[in-house]
């Protein structure tokens, strides 16, 4: 997330000696991680011939203000002096421990998922295991002793992971693509795709350059019965100082015959999500974008009301909010999307499903949502909780009321 140049998530409640060093540190970070293997001269081709790619760097759709000084100014001000007093938990949150075992990979029809935290997604389908964004570290940040630091531990440890079919990710900025995860993880994944760009970083890292694929947007590739497809996202890209946009960021479609999942990455609301759901949709889950935003940098992360247009847009049939209840990356309460969240899904007889991090969906299963997150809001929040849903109650009698009389 963020506005400027920097990740803004790595200045929050930083000294300028330590936004110094942590800078400082990224900057050593990647040129101490150059390696001589360069991705393929088909590679380049690819960036140069994409239509988002124009004077050396990627671009969005439409005009997004995230380049505007003054409101990069304003976001900077509202990060470090306008924080909720909650927008950490008092309490670590709580988790599910991932059963492995649940995971039956014979079972090549089933479809089954577990929330691992923020926008990291485990995912069974034609019997194989595909992640998204995974984040195993303890904190979001060039560096493991500043930064942004989880709400819970992952449920999940990762070397009891099976061989994973496929990484997908979404973009570069750390919440999403953390280099301790995927050097933890390379041996065992068969494949990295990611948006353009992105492959030297992975190469950098010792991924195998066979391994690696990169897409550009409505581009898909099959692995078996598993297709992965790059769709268009509203944001930007960069992990230091001078490579900003230099790599592009999407959303993603995975389905294989029997199911369709969407994964929004990060995003602002823009008309593309109209284009996917035509091209794409129904999706039977959609793990959408709804956390770390902010009215001053709305173009670029949605505000919860955009994650509901999104949702219709794209023609979901369940929403799984993701990119909150792990990292504080913005200025509102930890817990402000889930009651957002919920109250959107109620006004609009949307299903919502937010598992407990850990907690295994299952498509053959009904899945009964409860708001695990409820006893630990303030008591102000409690409080307004409360009499929303007294408020909804009173809708839904006084609707039935009109339909009896
Ligand atoms: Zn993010
Ligand atoms: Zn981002």
């Amino acid at each position: 997330m963020g506005l400027s140049t920097f990740n803004l998530s790595t200045l929050y409640k930083r000294s300028p000696l330590k936004v110094l060093t942590i800078a400082v540190s990224s900057i050593f970070g990647l040129a101490a991680c150059m390696t001589t293997q360069t991705m393929s001269d088909a590679s380049q081709d690819k960036i140069q011939a994409s239509k988002q790619y124009a004077d050396g760097k990627f671009i969005n759709t439409n005009k997004t203000s995230e380049q505007n000084l003054s409101k990069m100014w304003t976001a900077g001000k509202d990060f470090l002096f306008n924080k909720h007093d909650r927008a950490v938990p008092t309490l670590p949150l709580p988790i599910k421990p991932v059963e492995i075992t649940s995971f039956d990979l014979s079972d090549s029809k089933a479809l089954r998922f577990t929330r691992l935290g923020h926008s990291s997604m485990m995912i069974q389908i034609s019997g194989k295991i595909v992640l998204t964004d995974p984040v195993f570290s303890e904190r979001t940040s060039p560096v493991q002793w500043a930064g942004p630091k989880r709400f819970h531990p992952v449920p999940l440890n990762i070397d009891d992971l099976p061989e994973v079919e496929a990484v997908v990710i979404s973009h570069n900025h750390f919440d999403h693509l953390d280099q301790g995860s995927i050097n933890q993880l390379k041996n065992k994944v068969n494949h990295f795709v990611v948006p353009l760009g992105i492959g030297q970083t992975l190469l950098n890292w010792g991924v195998a350059a066979d391994k690696i694929t990169e897409l550009d947007w409505w581009d898909a590739i099959k692995f078996n019965d598993i297709e992965l497809v790059a769709t268009p996202a509203q944001h930007f890209s960069g992990r230091g100082l001078f490579d900003r946009d230099e790599t592009l960021w999407a959303s993603w479609v995975i389905r294989n015959s029997d199911h369709a999942l969407f994964f929004s990455g990060d995003t602002g609301y823009f008309d593309g999500f109209k284009q996917i759901g035509e091209k794409y949709g129904p999706f039977d889950y959609a793990f959408m974008e709804c956390g770390a935003y902010n009215q001053i940098w709305r173009d670029i992360h949605m505000m919860p009301e955009d994650t509901m247009q999104a949702f219709k847009d794209i023609n979901g049939k369940v929403l799984i909010p993701v990119h909150n209840g792990t990292f504080d990356l913005s200025t509102h309460a930890w817990f402000d999307p889930f009651l957002q969240i919920e109250k959107l899904a109620q006004e609009n007889n949307v299903t919502l499903m937010t598992p407990v991090m850990g907690e295994i969906i299952d498509k053959q299963h009904t899945f009964i949502n409860y708001a695990w997150w409820e006893p630990y809001l303030s008591e102000e929040a409690k409080i307004s909780l409360k009499k929303m849903r007294e408020l909804e109650l009173v809708k839904a009698s006084t609707v039935v009321e009109n339909q009896l009389n």
